[in-house]
């Protein structure tokens, strides 16, 4: 598995001309990178952490919108807080998820309770939520918690459905 074309929702294919932009969850640089590279575990240029590391990292708000306004992944969001019990629950599934879904999908959190602002501006009402972004915008949103089969195939589905012609 794991196969299948890269999903590039309308957005100009990479090329050798033309490298993807993916922003490192650790120090927050954007990094131009081949497509043909992103299955190769490719570091930081600027940290030299990995970019893909199975573990999604807790984002600011404001590492958060650079984060959705320059990757050209998806990139799936765990809305969550440190005393919300589903949200502790839901941690390791969805590390697991990362761990299929990178590098075609970026995984990152927003603990809700440090960035309440963020919280508010996106109208998140409970925790956990996954949302998607692509292209800087939100696609879709699911309240509750899930396991990791269970995120895999709804941010599939998701981005199946967000690629297809309208
Ligand atoms: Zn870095």
């Amino acid at each position: 598995m794991g196969g299948g074309a890269p999903i590039w929702l309308g957005m100009e294919a990479p090329s050798p001309m033309n490298p993807l932009h993916v922003v490192c969850p650790h120090c927050h640089t954007t990094n131009r990178v081949q497509a043909a590279d992103l299955g190769k575990g490719p570091d930081c240029g600027s940290c030299h952490q990995p970019l893909f590391s199975g573990e999604p990292v807790n984002l600011s708000a404001t590492e958060f919108e650079r984060h959705v306004g320059r990757s050209q992944l998806p990139v799936l969001v765990d809305f969550w807080a440190p005393w919300c019990g589903p949200c502790r629950m839901m941690a390791p599934a969805f590390e697991q998820a990362a761990r299929q879904l990178e590098p075609r999908v970026q995984l990152v959190k927003v603990n809700t309770d440090e960035a309440q602002g963020l919280g508010a501006q996106l109208n998140i009402r409970s925790i956990p939520t996954l949302a998607l972004f692509v292209g800087g915008r939100e696609v879709a949103r699911q309240a509750g918690a899930m396991g990791a089969a269970d995120i895999v195939r709804w941010t599939q589905g998701q981005l199946s459905r967000t690629s297809a012609p309208a």
